[in-house]
């Protein structure tokens, strides 16, 4: 055979010694080892007597727009030492680990189609012709190279995303309930590229401080804060894990409870209006996504608008008082400096108690409960906002993974998915 021919295949270490075309799309190759000499396992001596040459098909990467037939023909060779009870032994190539029937390049090919495009296995299987447990596999190693042990930050962030919605699953007979949710751990220190450090099934305090565990003694004394939503677990599995470290709360998650302390205020007062829910008609349903929009982001018209529809459907001025909190709540989440904190707190405090209503009540009364962790939040400038950005590839990943009934291949699959798709996401 031509040298040539060998190095198009490209295969390390092989050398073609036949090539025969089948049929219009697929080639038959037969590639045997170009260092005829092997180390024995059981003793370490030399060999190169043969003692058979099987002849053993292996998988590889399509060929052109062909498939290729590859078979090779491997030496088994004589353990001449008699020391060694070995007696013979196979070759073993870094291309083709041992009992191993596809090629390195292949598996790497597989892993990284699966990953990279976010594909459901089965699909790539299908295209490459090997079995689904076996991409599934190549995709399990290659995701545990791709993602390195993660580099000790300062600042952690934790969130939870929805997963899947719940499901029961029949497990040594008897109906387990299996948690939707899964918790993931973020570099949140703003001054390094964002990086997804982990994902934990559930979100209660255990898996919290298992993942910790999990991690390195340097990667656990590195962290200074953690960022949290207001979640009593999470806090619990951080004292447990970390001691010494600051927790600090969000302010993403309280502008949201803010706006929906809002939403209860308005359905409320149109239940007791109209004794009937919310509709177009009504000018605060109407126009109640403008009631959620932040202050100082809605045009001089707008405000005006916002007057003239609660001057309409608010006679108790419940919702403009609602409004009002959730502004004043915003704006001291704005804040950094602790004059001008404690002046904002002192105003917010002083609506809600003005306010008068439960839903205002309630969300002075968490405020108040997170407060020494917001304000860690405020002055450090902390912030969870990136973890949004991965709970968006979570669920994009979960569309193509719906098949999966263990949390563990979800995860990994999320993980590759990211480790694969990282420099794209760190310039997103
Ligand atoms: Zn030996």
């Amino acid at each position: 055979m031509h040298e040539a021919t060998s190095v198009l295949f490209g295969l390390d270490g092989f050398r073609v010694i036949d090539v025969e075309r089948v049929d219009d799309d697929l080639v038959r190759v037969v590639v045997e080892t170009i260092d005829q000499h092997g180390a024995c396992p059981g003793c370490g001596q030399v060999s190169s007597r043969v003692k058979q040459r099987p002849l053993v098909r292996i998988k590889d990467l399509p060929a052109g727009d062909g498939r290729v037939d590859l078979w090779w023909r491997k030496r088994r060779l004589v353990c001449a030492n008699p020391q060694c009870g070995r007696g013979s032994f196979t070759e073993a190539m870094l291309q083709i680990p041992p009992r191993s029937r596809l090629t390195n390049r292949l598996r790497a090919k597989v892993a990284s189609a699966i990953a990279a495009s976010n594909r459901a296995v089965a699909e790539v299987a299908g295209e490459y012709r090997i079995a689904w447990h076996t991409a599934h596999r190549a995709l399990i190693a290659a995701a545990g190279r791709w993602l390195p042990e993660p580099a000790p930050t300062a600042v952690l962030g934790i969130d939870e995303t929805r997963a899947r919605s719940v499901r029961w699953i029949l497990e040594a007979q008897r109906w387990r309930r299996s948690d939707p949710w899964m918790t993931s751990f973020v570099d949140a220190d703003t001054s390094r590229p964002g990086i997804l450090l982990g994902l934990a099934p559930g979100r209660s305090g255990a898996c919290v401080s298992s993942w910790l565990a999990e991690q390195t003694h340097t990667f656990r004394q590195a962290i200074r804060t953690v960022v949290i939503d207001p979640s009593a677990p999470y806090a619990s599995g951080i004292r447990a894990a970390l001691p010494g470290v600051r927790i600090a709360v969000d302010h993403w998650h309280l502008v949201r409870l803010a706006n929906d302390m809002v939403t209860e205020v308005r359905q409320r007062v149109s239940r007791e209006r109209h004794g009937r829910r919310g509709r177009k008609t009504d000018p605060a349903w109407a126009h109640r996504r403008m009631l959620l929009t932040a202050g100082d982001r809605l045009s001089r018209r707008q405000l005006h608008r916002l007057q003239r529809v609660l001057l309409a459907d608010d006679p108790t001025d419940e919702i403009g008082a609602a409004w009002g909190c959730k502004e004043l709540l915003r704006q001291l989440l704005a804040e950094h400096d602790p004059a001008r904190i404690r002046q904002r707190l002192w105003r917010f405090y002083t609506a809600c108690a003005d306010a008068d209503m439960p839903e205002t009540s309630r969300l002075a009364s968490t405020i108040e409960t997170w407060w020494p962790h917001i304000l860690v939040a405020l002055t450090e400038q902390v912030t969870n906002a990136r973890t949004e950005g991965y709970n968006r590839t979570i669920k994009q990943v979960k569309r193509v993974a719906c098949g999966f009934r263990n949390m563990d291949n979800y995860r990994r699959r999320i993980m590759a998915h990211i480790a694969v798709t990282r420099p794209r996401l760190q310039t997103a």
